[in-house]
């Protein structure tokens, strides 16, 4: 049970210096070195981590490699699998709230949202696929009566799992549990600052029985570690969640290094799109101010273009601002905030200088835009509404990744859809309206891996994850992200 006594005791545990996982146990990196863990919370450090170099993914690949060929893993039955992924699963729920109050220490989240999108959400992912594995089924070719086709679906070997800070547990999960699943070997690079969790995941996966070397982590830089496992020739894949600068150089190490399959899930700029007709103004916003400003606006899909038909602006704009003067900024681990911590003061930072260049550029400051709460030290930032908001400027078009919503007004639904395609991403979407022609119509013509129709996210494990155009490709989640660890391979049999 989450209750604020537990947390407030959680939080106090002495974290210490957490080392590499690998081989079914934690080791030092083979240069000595680790680095410093600041909390968001307060400012100050409180963890160090392992800081891995190239020997580290070395030995980590090595292990995993080994274990794969070593088949306890890769060649299980899939009852088997399905056994230690769900006594995984079970683990994690276990020590849920252990987990989240950890990562809230990390990254800032507000524990209510963390508990649930973290381990519980990780739980969930792992036991979904724990439970598939055993109906997925090969395929017969329909061939002349004198052949047998055979595909058989074949895990792909060693993949590496490179995920960013905003929920490094979910995310993880969505790539750790297929892969897993499927019989593959992995080996994770956690974000710089935001690994503790993680580390902690894999030895609760040793813990429920997974084989010594099947799950191996390397915490440290990305720019060290992250290269290391994206140029290695004995990686046969890397699962990528992170920003698009990022996921092109994964590109490149696989096109320099032995041709590795990288799936991307990168950034977003989604349009969230209110019709004079949405069937609720009031809950259209008060969702819509939870879509952008939840976990501070760092969520990958978060609505942080918002297109409001001109009818109804003013009213909107109305029940937007109250519905964000409620959201209450503060400490992520007291159950009363609603907003926690921006993950770090270079995010801070970083959010802020969009704010000043959306001032610049003549956009109407609503609200926030500032930095608030300094007096803990830690990085805290007022939920911010620019409104007037043109194509062009810089807050209609790149990524924040903070909690900073951009306002746009529009007339007719064609100029709708293509204010919202008028970006170079396309990972998510929503449409507010009730006519039911136009929600299908805008599902169709909205270039986005998601369009939510009156709601924004939740969308559960059931349905894929990803983007088109420069958000990526490759889709997390549903039975579909199974394809991504497994290969085909074709057995072509003479009956003569
Ligand atoms: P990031 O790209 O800076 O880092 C992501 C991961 O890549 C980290 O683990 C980092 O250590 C590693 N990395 C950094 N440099 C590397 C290199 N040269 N080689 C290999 N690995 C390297 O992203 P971030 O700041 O952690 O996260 C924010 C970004 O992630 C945003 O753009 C956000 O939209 C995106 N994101 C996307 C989704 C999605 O599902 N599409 C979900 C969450 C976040």
């Amino acid at each position: 049970m989450i209750n604020q006594d537990t947390i407030d005791t959680l939080r106090k545990t002495e974290v210490g210096a957490r080392r590499l996982f690998i081989d079914g146990t934690p080791v030092d990196a083979q240069s000595g070195a680790s680095l410093e863990v600041i909390s968001p919370i307060d400012g100050r450090p409180f963890a160090r981590i392992a800081d891995g170099g190239v020997a580290d993914v070395d030995r980590a690949v090595a292990s995993a490699r080994k274990a794969f060929a070593k088949g306890s893993w890769s060649r299980a039955a899939p009852a088997l699998r399905k056994k230690v992924l769900t006594k995984f699963a079970e683990l994690v729920e276990k020590h849920a709230l252990e987990l989240a109050v950890l990562g809230v220490r990390d990254n800032g989240t507000e524990i209510g949202m963390a508990y649930k999108a973290e381990p519980l959400s990780a739980a969930g992912t792992i036991r979904y696929y724990g439970e598939a594995i055993d109906k997925v089924y090969g395929e017969i070719a329909p061939t002349a009566d004198n052949v047998l086709g055979l595909i058989h679906k074949e895990p792909l070997g060693v993949v590496g799992v490179i995920v960013p800070w905003n929920f490094p547990l979910m995310i993880g999960a969505w790539k750790i549990a297929p892969a897993l699943a499927a019989g593959n070997s992995i080996v994770v690079k956690p974000p710089e600052i935001a690994s503790l969790t993680l580390l902690r995941l894999a030895e609760l996966a040793v813990e429920a029985g997974l084989p010594e070397g099947v799950f191996n982590v390397v915490t440290g830089r990305g720019s060290v570690a992250g290269e290391a496992l994206g140029l290695h020739m004995d990686v046969d894949a890397i699962a990528f969640t992170g920003s698009g600068p990022v996921g092109r150089r994964l590109l490149e190490y696989a096109a320099r290094s032995n041709l590795k399959r990288v799936f991307l899930e990168l950034g977003g700029k989604s349009p969230n799109i209110v019709f004079a007709d949405a069937p609720d103004l009031k809950q259209a916003a008060v969702v819509s101010a939870n879509g952008i400003f939840r976990n501070s606006g760092q969520v990958c899909v978060a609505g942080s273009r918002l297109l409001v038909q001109a009818s109804v602006y003013d009213r909107f704009m109305d029940e937007l601002l109250k519905a964000t003067t409620k959201l209450k900024v503060g400490d992520p681990l007291d159950l009363g905030s609603d907003i926690g911590a921006v993950s770090s003061a270079e995010q801070l930072t970083k959010n802020l200088g969009f704010v000043a260049k959306a001032v610049e550029e003549g956009a109407r400051l609503v609200t926030g835009g500032e930095r608030i709460l300094a007096g803990t030290g830690g990085s805290y930032m007022a939920p911010t509404i620019f409104e007037n908001v043109t194509e062009t400027m810089q807050l209609a078009r790149e990524e924040v990744f903070g909690p900073v919503l951009g306002v746009m007004r529009f007339e007719t639904e064609e100029e709708a859809v293509r204010l919202a395609n008028a970006t170079v991403y396309g990972l998510a979407s929503a449409v507010w309206t009730s006519n039911l022609s136009t929600a299908h119509r805008m599902v169709r013509a909205i270039n986005a891996g998601v369009v939510h129709v009156n709601t924004y996210g939740g969308a559960d494990i059931t349905v894929p994850l990803g983007g088109f155009k420069q958000s990526g490709f490759g889709r997390d989640k549903s039975l579909h992200a199974i394809e991504k660890y497994t290969d085909l391979k074709t057995a072509w049999i003479s009956l003569n």
